[in-house]
């Protein structure tokens, strides 16, 4: 079972399109253990997610989380993968050697050049010296690790040349999205800005692509990889199903956006899952009405119920700013594959078959 552990609710940034609500509540020890325990309670391996705010502001509870799995592994033979997201700001030496041994799959959030425009600490000051050091130390223990990017308009001019600058510092692997919510805006220049610096990735994506370099932009690589192979549902959110949020006081939820909406708890970690509204949850996960006759909704994000309702405030409702992004990035993504196809045919098929 795969657990995404929101060990605080605490964070020592303050990014301005952040969604979450910092507060001083931390998972305790016996909530983890229980966590830890239930991911090992069924299915054939487990898998955790240590989240937040930022996690490592409670390292300690990393730390016990990965010896209390150690001894769950070798009690039921069943094999454990660990991952994190993390600011990155609070790494250092010593817990990239236990992730190293551990083999955590770190995401970093950082946005390149762009970084300071929205990534900033809680005393306002900004974080791209700090948090670029950490990628290097970063990339030189764990080499596969990935950048996160999140876009905010105000910082969407700078999008292409920070995936340059991140490619170039040594990640492989960008995963990109735009920011959401109530705290960004997105104007008619913002995303006009979007769709060039999209094109931009674009041509550098496929530069990388032809001259045998590795590297991946998950925002493209998803929608080639969705035409390819066509459309696979097990592949897709299924509310609850695939990843579960736990609290800090250990309730499990559908996904993070519906975190303290009862109606979307359904257990905790003490008691379990309540087994037939996890169903009743997951079914909810449907596409759109709106969304049923467009010939893109097997490869759009529409049916993803949390961030309808972080956009709309209902899991059946697609904004239309997600509507544009999505048709807008499908769009690139197509004439891309397009064009890497006709350059390099066996190359094509190697890298999305
Ligand atoms: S680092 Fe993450 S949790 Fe912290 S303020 Fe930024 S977006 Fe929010
Ligand atoms: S592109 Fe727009 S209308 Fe089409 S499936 Fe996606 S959200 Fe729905």
């Amino acid at each position: 079972m795969n657990l995404t552990l929101h060990l605080t609710e605490n964070c020592n940034m303050n990014c301005a399109y952040c969604t979450r609500e910092k507060k001083p509540e931390r998972m305790s020890e016996e909530v983890l253990d229980a966590a830890c325990d239930l991911a090992f309670s069924q299915g054939k391996s487990a898998g955790l997610c240590f989240f937040g705010g930022e996690p490592l502001l409670e390292r300690e509870l990393i730390f016990r989380a990965l010896r209390r799995c150690r001894d769950n592994s070798r009690k039921t033979g069943k094999p454990v993968q660990y991952k994190m997201t993390t600011n990155g700001t609070l790494l250092d030496e010593a817990f990239l050697g236990v992730a190293m041994q551990e083999k955590i799959g770190i995401g970093l959030s950082f946005e390149g050049l762009a970084q300071d425009t929205c990534r900033r600490f809680a005393d306002g000051s900004g974080s791209f010296e700090k948090v670029n050091e950490k990628a290097k130390m970063l990339l030189s223990v764990l080499p596969d690790s990935y950048a996160m990017m999140t876009i905010a308009p105000q910082a969407v001019q700078q999008f292409a040349e920070s995936v340059r600058y991140i490619c170039g510092l040594g990640f492989h692997r960008i995963t990109a999205t735009i920011a959401y919510g109530n705290k960004v805006h997105w104007d008619d220049a913002a995303m006009e800005q979007l769709e060039m610096q999209l094109r931009e990735i674009a041509a550098y994506y496929e530069a990388q692509f032809l001259a045998g370099k590795p590297f991946f932009f998950s925002a493209f690589d998803a929608k080639i990889r969705d035409c390819i192979r066509g459309f696979n549902p097990s592949e897709r959110c299924h509310l609850g199903f695939r990843q579960m949020p736990v609290t800090p006081d250990g309730k499990l939820y559908a996904c993070t956006q519906f975190i303290g909406d009862d109606d979307y708890c359904f257990g905790d970690v003490f008691s379990g899952i309540d087994r037939e509204k996890q169903a009743k949850i997951a079914m909810r996960a449907s596409t759109p009405e709106t969304c049923r006759e467009c010939a893109l909704r097997t490869r759009c994000t529409n049916s993803c119920g949390c961030l309808n309702r972080l956009e709309t405030g209902n899991e059946d409702t697609v904004s239309p700013l997600q509507c544009t992004y999505e048709r807008m990035l499908i769009a690139i993504a197509d004439e891309t594959a397009e064009r890497l196809f006709a350059a390099d045919e066996a190359a094509f098929r190697k890298r999305f078959r």
